[in-house]
């Protein structure tokens, strides 16, 4: 099959009613994720810190879902704010530990330095090293510059996966199509591991990646790199995540 006509079976980044500025419910998420034959979803609301968001993160809340929902497996996440060059998140070690999947993003309009490029990639390659974080939200964005290269060298080097992100080929991040390519074309170059994420934000949203994987075809993209194609390749990268955290205490 191609992949322009593939779905991945987990979506690694979604939002619900929880995040503040999304629109739909987790069941309602679910229940679009089974209608487009999907196994899983990463339940990944913004972090505090983002205006209008959720007002706090309390992984212990995430415990009390049941493990599938409307038949499908929601992976208890978070999307993490990275604050400031100094490395901070919003979200504590200790909540992030709970998770089982957590993604470190920068938001340009909450990023005040946005615009160094140098502190940027530092930022993004210590937030590799933290065992705690699994992959980068939405890089790409030309807004939020970076080394591609050096963040794809690390990510391999610490075993972490990089985002592609299905709102860099549309109006919802402006002029990030050329940027997106560049960070494509550099993952497949190095052999680097991606997810491909909707990062919906309303449930008819959910598992779209349609542009995205069109755009992976025409740049002759390797589909063993994309872990969250069937579930098996997202929970194989998810053992590595259990092992890396045993490995800490
Ligand atoms: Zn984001
Ligand atoms: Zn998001």
């Amino acid at each position: 099959m191609h992949l322009s006509e593939m779905t991945p079976e987990v979506d690694t980044h979604t939002h619900t009613v929880l995040s503040g500025h999304a629109w739909s419910t987790l069941t309602e998420n679910c229940l679009a994720a089974k209608r487009r034959g999907m196994k899983g979803l990463c339940l990944t609301e913004h972090a505090p810190a983002i205006e209008g968001g959720a007002p706090s993160f309390i992984p212990h809340s995430q415990q009390m879902l049941p493990d599938t929902v409307e038949g499908i497996r929601v992976y208890r996440g978070i999307e993490a704010n990275i604050l400031d060059h100094e490395n901070h998140l919003d979200v504590p070690p200790e909540y992030l530990r709970l998770c089982e999947w957590a993604i470190a993003s920068i938001h340009s309009h909450m990023f005040p330095e946005k615009a160094k490029k140098t502190e940027n990639t530092e930022t993004y390659l210590a937030m590799l090293r933290d065992p705690y974080i699994d992959i980068l939200g939405h890089a790409d964005d030309p807004s939020v510059p970076c080394d591609f290269e050096a963040l794809a060298e690390e990510a391999s080097r610490q075993g972490k996966l990089l985002e592609l992100n299905n709102n860099s080929t549309t109006a919802h991040r402006p002029g990030s199509l050329p940027s997106l390519k560049e960070y494509i074309l550099c993952c497949k170059r190095r052999r680097q591991r991606v997810c491909v994420a909707s990062d919906a934000h309303f449930h008819a949203m959910v598992g779209n990646v349609r542009p995205l994987m069109t755009l992976l075809e025409e740049l002759d993209f390797p589909p063993e790199l994309i872990v969250n194609l069937t579930q098996e390749g997202f929970e194989g990268y998810l053992r590595e995540r259990i092992t890396r955290l045993k490995n800490l205490h």
